[in-house]
């Protein structure tokens, strides 16, 4: 009976105006749960009581209604509205029907999408726009990509600072994400400390700018509970529709692996999934590099090499450049007989004492030219493609 209830109202919080939709989930329920749908129906829409003969022909009465309107004033017209028009302009036998008001729609529309204690959007409703966002992307041939995020030692912090400093560090996690997303991009609480966001028709590599800002400002963030201060970092894996996977459950999983990846390699840190083992090889890069800032023209900055991968490069260097800025990147080295040039997006910057840590991510980031880099070092090292991965698979 309350399952009913529940799914008239889940259909009718995902747009009122799909009228379609709606006449085929009351179809639906008529057919499985049989005509007793039919009062609670009417109870959800107009707070009335009817017995299941009258609900049925008033169910009946206003869905004719409906198109006798559309038809007279040639243009669509919600059912809410034929609703009202019915009880007050035809079924007069009504006194003073109360009809839902649209705000306890929106509320109870409101509750069933939220998680309680973040109120970012729930699990269900996460399982539902990644159901919708899916299928736009396979229609309109798009992509978008999923940034899942976990909280570093949180059982740790639970721990220490107790439960509800958890539950507040949950809290302002969230808030963090509401405020650094973009306004397409849905927020949802996937589980206890589990965060995920989804980004409509985008690429990874801006996903993986956006889960870097977050990333910085988590750490941070400075959290005080019961007059004690602490702090808490997250770690993030990405994965993109239709690079790392085509369907949504290995979507979830290629992040998933991401963000093991990152908690493996240390924490507090975000990874691209790429299904190319050959993205996550590092070499260690004892050569020059030089970054010229695209942004800025042709100002040079001489920098440290440090970690090479086919995905991206860390380096130091003496000044600091913002993320998301594009760079062009030369890579020279002994071994190699003409420098590498590769665009690449800052992704993240980290201050030290003299110098700031700067990843960046190579925008040639699709398997076939992320192989292609990996092959072009592989010559100018001097080492043969087949070996690169056992040489220097270490993932360090
Ligand atoms: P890791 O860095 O590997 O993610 O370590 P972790 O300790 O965060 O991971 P683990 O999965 O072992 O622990 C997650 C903890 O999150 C355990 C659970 O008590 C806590 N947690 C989950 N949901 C909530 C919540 O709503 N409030 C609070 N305060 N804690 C929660
Ligand atoms: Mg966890
Ligand atoms: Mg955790």
């Amino acid at each position: 009976m309350s399952d009913i209830r529940q799914t008239i109202i889940d259909s009718l919080s995902s747009g009122l105006s799909k009228n379609s939709e709606f006449l085929e989930t009351v179809q639906g329920l008529v057919e499985t749960e049989g005509e007793e749908t039919y009062p609670i129906l009417l109870n959800v829409l107009t707070h009335l009581e009817f017995n299941t003969k009258d609900a049925k022909s008033n169910w009946d009465q206003i869905i004719k209604h409906q198109s006798l309107l559309e038809t007279k004033l040639e243009r669509p017209v919600k059912l809410i509205t034929a609703m009202c028009d019915y009880f007050s302009e035809v079924s007069k036998n009504l006194q003073s029907p109360t009809m839902i008001e649209l705000k306890v729609l929106e509320e109870t529309r409101k509750v069933s999408r939220s998680d309680g204690l973040t109120g970012l959007f729930n699990r269900r409703f996460f399982d539902e726009t990644l159901d919708g966002e899916i299928s736009k992307a396979i229609r309109y041939d798009g992509s978008f990509s999923l940034i899942f995020f976990d909280l570093d030692n949180f059982k740790n912090l639970n721990d220490t600072w107790g439960h509800q400093a958890g539950d507040l560090t949950l809290k302002r996690v969230a808030e963090i994400l509401i405020l650094e997303k973009r306004t397409e991009d849905i927020a949802c609480r996937y589980g206890g400390e589990e965060l995920v966001l989804i980004l409509p028709e985008t690429q990874k590599i801006n996903a993986l700018v956006i889960a870097e800002r977050i990333r910085q400002k988590v750490e941070e963030l400075k959290l005080d509970f019961d007059g004690k201060s602490f702090g808490v970092t997250l770690s993030g894996g990405v994965a993109s529709y239709p690079t790392d996977a085509k369907d949504i459950k290995s979507l979830i999983h290629a992040a998933d692996v991401a963000l093991y990846q990152a908690k493996e390699s240390g924490r507090n840190r975000i990874f691209l999934h790429a299904l190319d083992k050959r993205h996550y090889i590092r070499i260690d890069f004892a050569g020059e590099v030089h970054v010229s800032k695209v942004a800025l023209g042709h100002e040079q900055i001489k920098v440290q090499g440090k970690n090479f991968s086919s995905s991206g490069l860390l380096f130091e260097s003496p000044i600091s450049i913002e993320i998301g800025a594009q760079v062009q990147v030369q890579i020279t080295d002994q071994g190699i007989d003409k420098p590498i040039i590769v665009k690449a997006l800052v992704a993240r910057v980290e201050k030290f004492d003299t110098y700031y840590d700067i990843g960046i991510a190579f925008l040639e980031i699709d398997d076939t030219e992320g192989s292609e880099i990996a092959q072009t070092l592989a010559k100018n090292l001097g080492i043969p493609t087949n070996q690169i991965s056992q040489k220097y698979n270490t993932d360090a």
